[in-house]
């Protein structure tokens, strides 16, 4: 009879060892849908250092720059903007390695996201670049890089594409539709932006790019 109690031990302390990570799966929740412009404001303050670093990039010594390559705005355009995730929080940690904010559109002007009324709605390149689409990746579903020499920005879990792949665009370009695939928990636009700099593409903070600039 003793080997057979312990085993039954065995099996409950493998149950009950278990049972958190039912209630705590893995997967992470992309969009909490409690973002506010004042939590965007509030990170926004916390990276005045990362603007200061900037400026030595947008300028390089011996050659002329372009405006319009420089990621600048709100790639949805629209002042109901609201954020869901801030930058190198929970999904965008590290921020090294998947910095980015979540957007999402408030139709019924309470404050918050309104999956609704962000579900197709369109995204705009913020600079001129070259576009690559990868369609149906896994975490970032339909996804776009927009490229240029110094910078680039993704745009995840679209619903559609308006551009075609190695299309160039310039500010303003229409270039998709907000959707909710790959790993995303509603409609919302993930949107990054990189540097050129030491010879590799670093994370910015896309706050620092004028998201939610007045
Ligand atoms: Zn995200």
């Amino acid at each position: 009879m003793r080997p057979s109690i312990a085993i039954i031990i065995t099996l409950l302390f493998i149950v009950f060892s278990a049972l958190p990570r039912l209630f705590n799966p893995d997967q992470p929740v992309l969009s909490n849908w409690r973002g506010s412009v004042d939590q965007a404001l509030k990170v926004n303050s916390i990276n005045n250092a990362a603007q200061e670093a900037l400026v030595g990039v947008v300028q390089p010594q011996g050659r002329g720059f372009d405006a319009a390559m420089i990621p600048s705005g709100n790639p949805l355009r629209v002042a109901n903007t609201v954020m869901t995730q801030g930058y190198g929080v929970g999904t965008h940690a590290p921020a090294q390695v998947w910095g980015a904010v979540d957007l999402a559109l408030d139709g019924d002007g309470d404050g918050k996201a309104d999956p609704a009324g962000t579900q197709n709605q369109p995204v705009y390149a913020t600079h001129a670049g070259r576009v690559t689409l990868t369609y149906d990746s896994w975490p970032a579903g339909n996804h776009i890089w927009v490229t240029n020499e110094l910078y680039r920005t993704g745009y995840s879990h679209l619903s559609g594409f308006a551009v075609s792949d190695g299309q160039w665009v310039n500010p303003g370009d229409l270039i998709g539709y907000i959707g909710s695939t790959g790993m995303s928990s509603g409609p919302h636009l993930d949107y990054q932006v990189w540097v050129w700099r030491d010879g590799r593409w670093i994370n910015q903070n896309p706050l620092d790019y004028g998201v939610f600039a007045r």
